[in-house]
């Protein structure tokens, strides 16, 4: 498996594919999870962090969902 520093060195400027308009991140070690979107219009780019099993669990499940029925009213997940 190709390391982030690896992929970022080959690939400067494109470390963030253009198609992608929001990431989940999920730390497994800390048990934590967060969500940052990329929308250029967005009001708010983080979401979270959760941290704990049942709150991280509940955060990846609903949080698409939630944060754009927030802010991207009518976009779909
Ligand atoms: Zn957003």
């Amino acid at each position: 498996m190709t390391s982030p520093a690896v992929r970022a060195r080959d690939t400067p400027d494109r470390t963030v594919p253009q198609q992608i308009d929001g990431l989940l991140i999920v730390d497994t070690d800390k048990v934590r999870a967060r969500y940052e979107c990329y929308r250029p219009d967005c009001p708010q780019r983080r979401e979270g962090p959760a941290f704990g099993p049942d709150a991280v669990l509940e955060f990846v499940r609903a949080i698409k969902t939630e944060h754009l029925a927030r802010h991207h009213y009518g976009e779909k997940p």
